[in-house]
């Protein structure tokens, strides 16, 4: 059988630990039999990025500029603990924080549902994707505590130094607390977009929802910015598509969520993206089977797993001792760049393949054949733990009698 030919090369990303490890795998067992993967290959991996001052972040994100689509391998954000343990000349700076400021991109996570891990909320039966807008509100906040018997005001200062005020309160008899925050109609536009272009991608409706009724300045005014690019930009291709956008209340969508059947896109203020992240990851069962992507307003796109790198069972590999990681999240982060790579340069054989392996992986957990974290939540009779190379082989004993 001949090998998959590509067009152009995708930005690829390595990272660091069980995942790192992972990466390889996936490579030998899964990719490179059947792809003549064109790469473009940045070591985003802590050593490496120490070395080059974390300048490769910097071109790795540059090069998916560039090309259009990057995958991304799970990378080691440093802490205190991480200093000595690597060496570092510096405490770097999240790659994901890096990359998303370089692409003004929104992170949509998107859970993959397999038969006998039932959600939490069991009438999900389709995966919720969820878009968080990352910029702004309380994240980037300026906050004081006041004392008793003082007055608080917003004030603004325009380029020609005119002030306009307004009160935000007097505290009488007690002190208190109060914040300010922002966001730019730059970066909610930004949101706005990435959000459409990902809803046709994906041929999804897409829901928004703020607290607009109380806060009728500043929530309003995202509700005015979605609402303005879709009349002006998107409503005819959302048409055309069959698709919708829906705009509600958060109290009210949180209420629908819960009631429905998932299988549309969620975008979300920063705070509700955090939040609700956490809460539609966790109803799903496992952040090993979330996936990632940030999609940039012009249309570049970079997948990732949602989860790190698993840390705890790097430890135990490096002991020698046998690991059970689950690494669909890892796989589909493949998948889902080849695809993209295949949409984008006219390549059916690529996407293709891409569904094939998805497929592959999909009806390797459905036939009983899984990774320790799965094999705890599972409902299967038939089921069978396997380690992390176990697993892989699996899979490819399935993918080799689809292709
Ligand atoms: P983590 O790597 O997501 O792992 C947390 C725990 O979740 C693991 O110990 C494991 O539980 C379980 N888990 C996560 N992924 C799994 C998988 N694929 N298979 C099986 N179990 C899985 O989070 P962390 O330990 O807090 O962070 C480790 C490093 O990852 C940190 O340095 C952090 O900076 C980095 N990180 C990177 C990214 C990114 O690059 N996108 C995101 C998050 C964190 P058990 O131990 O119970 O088996
Ligand atoms: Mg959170």
């Amino acid at each position: 059988m001949s090998k998959i030919e590509m067009k152009t090369p995708l930005v690829e990303m390595d990272g660091d630990e069980m995942t790192r490890i992972i990466w390889k795998m996936i490579k030998d067992i899964l990719i490179n039999p059947y792809v003549n993967l064109k790469s473009e290959y940045y070591d985003l991996g802590l050593v490496h990025r120490n070395e080059t001052d974390d300048k490769i972040t910097f071109d790795s994100a540059e090069a998916t500029k560039k090309y259009g689509v990057a995958v991304k391998c799970a990378t080691i954000t440093p802490n205190a603990a991480r200093m000595p343990e690597y060496n570092l000349k510096e405490m770097w700076k999240s790659p994901n924080g890096t990359i998303r400021a370089i692409l003004d991109g929104t992170v949509f996570r998107t859970p993959i549902l397999v038969k006998g891990i039932t959600p939490f909320i069991p009438t999900w039966t389709k995966p919720i994707t969820i878009a968080r807008h990352a910029y702004g509100d309380v994240y980037k906040n300026t906050e004081m505590q006041v004392p008793s018997d003082s007055k608080c005001e917003l004030v603004c200062t325009d380029k020609d130094g005119v002030e306009t005020r307004q009160l935000i309160h007097k505290f009488e008899g007690t002190s208190g607390i109060i914040q300010g925050l922002h966001n730019t109609d730059k970066s909610i536009s930004s949101f706005a977009r990435s959000c459409f272009n990902f809803a046709l991608d994906m041929k999804k409706d897409l829901w928004f929802a703020t607290k607009d009724t109380i806060s009728k300045k500043y929530d309003h005014r995202f509700k005015d910015i979605f609402a303005e690019i879709f009349e002006n930009e998107y409503k005819e291709k959302f048409y055309e598509a069959g698709i919708e956008y829906f705009y509600t209340l958060i109290d009210d969508a949180v209420a629908r969520v819960i009631r429905s059947e998932g299988g549309y896109i969620w975008a979300c203020k920063n705070y509700d993206g955090d939040v609700m992240s956490d809460m539609v990851a966790t109803a799903y069962g496992s952040l090993a089977m979330m996936t990632s992507v940030l999609v940039s307003p012009d249309g570049v796109y970079e997948y990732e797993a949602a989860h790190g790198t698993v840390q705890r069972h790097y430890y135990k590999h490096l002991n020698g001792e046998e690991t059970s990681t689950n690494s669909v999240a890892t796989l589909f982060a493949w998948t889902g760049a080849l695809r993209k790579r295949g949409e984008l340069d006219n390549t059916p054989d690529l996407c293709e393949f891409a569904d094939n392996l998805e497929k592959a992986t999909i009806q390797t957990i459905e036939e009983g054949v899984m990774t320790g974290d799965l094999y705890l939540l599972s409902t299967l009779k038939n089921k069978k733990k396997v380690n992390t190379k176990e697993f892989l082989l699996a899979v490819n004993e399935r993918l080799q009698k689809l292709m």
